[in-house]
Parts: structure tokens; sequence; C-alpha cells
């Protein structure tokens, strides 16, 4: 998940170096933040967003009660109750979202790195 999104900023801003990515990831999205941000750093290597921060907004559960009509939140996507009137008949309408919310790119651009020797080896391999 973590290389679509780095994909996904990469194609979006293209010739910048990203320095900052914000997501919105709802509660029940099924996007564990402490998952993406372990695969973050390996995710980014060698691409624009190299050396980049990545930020998680957590999206609580937005609920639309059929009770008494009102919206609430809940933080607990196990316990899903109307936060007005109790009611368990409610519509979840929100908190499913995997959202890339803001990107911060460097005010350089990226500078052509030019071809890549592909001949040269690491130190001491032989092949
Ligand atoms: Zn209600």
């Amino acid at each position: 998940m973590a290389h679509a999104v780095v994909r996904t900023v990469a194609d979006a801003v293209p010739g910048r170096a990203v320095t900052c990515v914000t997501l919105r990831i709802g509660v029940a999205s099924g996007a564990v933040p402490e998952a993406l941000r372990f695969a973050w750093d390996v995710a980014i290597t060698g691409t624009a967003l190299a050396g980049s921060r990545l930020d998680v907004v957590r999206v609580p559960l937005l609920l639309a009660c059929r009770g008494c009509g009102e919206r609430s939140e809940a933080a607990d996507p196990l316990h899903v109750r109307c936060g007005v009137c109790t009611g368990r008949e409610v519509d979840v309408i929100g908190g499913r979202e995997l959202e890339i919310a803001t990107v911060e790119v460097a005010d350089e651009p990226v500078q052509a790195l030019g071809p890549v020797d592909a001949s040269s080896r690491p130190a001491g391999v032989t092949a």
C-alpha cells in the first residue's frame, strides 16, 4: 500500500522533490498507519519522495442515525452507536477513506540525475 501511495504522489508532482506527505486514513479503511510508516522508508528509496516524511491523520467513523437523523462520530469502529440517542440503527457515511490529503514539495525542482552507469559494481564483487 505504501508503494501505491508513493507512485501516486510521484506521478502527481513530476520532477519535484517531495518533503512531506499527509494521508487521511479512516479507522475502517483497513489501512494500518503503523504498517504504512514502517513500509514508508523502503517504498520511497530511489524515488522523488526519498527522505520525505509521512504524516497520518486518523479519520473517525462518521455515523448517520436512522432513528434521530443526527450525525455523530465513533472513534471505535467496533462500538458503533449513535452519539446522540445511542441508537444502533446507523449508517456509516465516513471513516473508510484512504486519501492523500497534502503533498509538500521542495522549492527547487529535482535536478536531472544523468545516465546510470550500469557497468559499475560494488567493490569486491566479480560477476
Ligand atoms: Zn440517533
